[in-house]
């Protein structure tokens, strides 16, 4: 995999996608623009983007004390239409936490406050689904090509 695609799946350059807003300060035009690069400052610990992208009364305080080990792929389920300042993005990520392989599926709120969209809130879809182990010995989830004790197993 070339490193330097942007980790949110654009199959873009970095620089050239979520990077514009990350480190350009550029705004993105539309909330689901917001998501992939709140999801790509996740990937990077980029926390003062995504507290900057948050409405602030909603943004933990504790930001990136519980994060996963490794955050693999970001895939868009379904983007509203921005009516009324409001937008929702409908996305699953996969990531790898405590060894174990999960699938995030939220239904995320956006707001558009002086111009900007912010990430509101999120609904979680799949509560009840069950994290996978990943054994040691299997090829690890990010797609490495080595074995999962090798690379992303902590
Ligand atoms: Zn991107
Ligand atoms: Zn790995």
């Amino acid at each position: 995999m070339n490193s330097s695609l942007c980790p949110c799946g654009s199959q873009k350059n970095y620089e050239s996608c979520c990077g514009l807003a990350i480190d350009g300060g550029q705004i993105p035009a539309h909330a689901v623009d917001v998501m992939r690069s709140r999801y790509t400052a996740f990937v990077r610990g980029n926390y003062d983007y995504l507290r900057a992208t948050w409405i602030p009364e909603n943004c933990p305080d504790d930001l990136g004390a519980d994060e996963p080990s490794q955050w693999i792929s970001l895939e868009i389920i379904d983007v509203s239409d921005e009516e009324d300042d409001e937008a929702e993005v409908e996305f699953k990520a996969q990531l790898i936490f405590n060894n174990k392989l999960e699938v995030l599926h939220e239904l995320s709120f956006f707001e558009k406050i002086d111009g900007r969209w912010l990430y509101h809130s999120g609904d979680f879809l799949n509560e009840d689904a069950t994290p996978q182990k990943i054994a040691k010995d299997a090829p690890c989830p990010c797609g490495s090509g080595k074995i999962f004790k090798n690379c992303h197993f902590v």
